[in-house]
């Protein structure tokens, strides 16, 4: 899929979805998992987004879609080894997404000690928001984030009590992967998870940025 960035003329393909489990201490409690001492990172593939106004379809091999609130950095200038003090420099824009896992099939992974992929990877699990540019945002440390199914709250937080920051996280995974323009960093959810079900209207938001709606239905089988 291709997006624009605030800070380019053209539009840029997405080649990678970066995206970081167990960032917020009572997300990891309400998982009862340890809080890391190291950022956990696993990839989503690009053809898993979805745009706002689109549908959040749930897979048949699954009974227990859940929905996560997240915090997006969209990368600017890409980068290999890229220092902590200047990682921010790096973010073309924010936005708001969701982190759509099948918490079933991620907890038989967990339990056989197997990849994350399939739970975490179906097409439509990466909804994602209009992206604001960098410039919008004073301090991505300093921001609200909410998450309402069908109007009512299930997730409010703030990106205060992110376990790693935006800029660390950016640092940590350019060591591992070349980063590329457009490519994804979705920071990790707070508390607060929990089902969806096909029918359900989720609307995310982040200040400062363009809220995400997205509807769920089941897939045709
Ligand atoms: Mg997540």
């Amino acid at each position: 899929m291709k997006i624009s960035l605030p800070t380019a003329q053209s539009s840029v393909d997405v080649t990678k979805l970066l995206c970081i489990g167990r960032n917020y201490a009572k997300h990891a409690a309400e998982m009862k998992s340890d809080v890391p001492d190291e950022p956990l990172v696993f990839l989503k593939p690009p053809s898993a987004l979805v745009r706002d106004g689109g549908t959040v379809v749930l897979p048949a091999a699954s009974q227990d879609v859940h929905h996560e609130v997240e915090l997006v950095a969209v990368i600017g200038t890409g980068g290999k080894n890229i220092p902590e003090a200047e990682a921010l420099s790096h973010i073309a824009g924010y936005a708001v997404g969701l982190d759509m896992t099948a918490r079933d099939l991620q907890r038989e992974a967990k339990q056989g000690g197997r990849p994350w992929s399939v739970a975490k990877g179906f097409d439509t699990f990466a909804p994602l928001g209009s992206i604001a540019p960098a410039s919008s945002i004073a301090d991505p440390q300093d921001l609200t984030i909410r998450l309402t199914v069908n109007g009512d709250e299930r997730q409010a937080a703030t990106t205060r009590d992110m376990i790693f920051p935006v800029a660390e996280l950016i640092a940590y995974c350019s060591r591992i992967f070349t980063l590329m323009p457009g490519d994804l960093l979705y920071t990790g959810t707070p508390e607060g998870v929990g089902p969806v079900q096909a029918g359900d209207q989720l609307e995310a938001t982040v200040t400062g940025v363009p809220p995400l709606r997205v509807t769920v239905e089941r897939a045709a089988s």
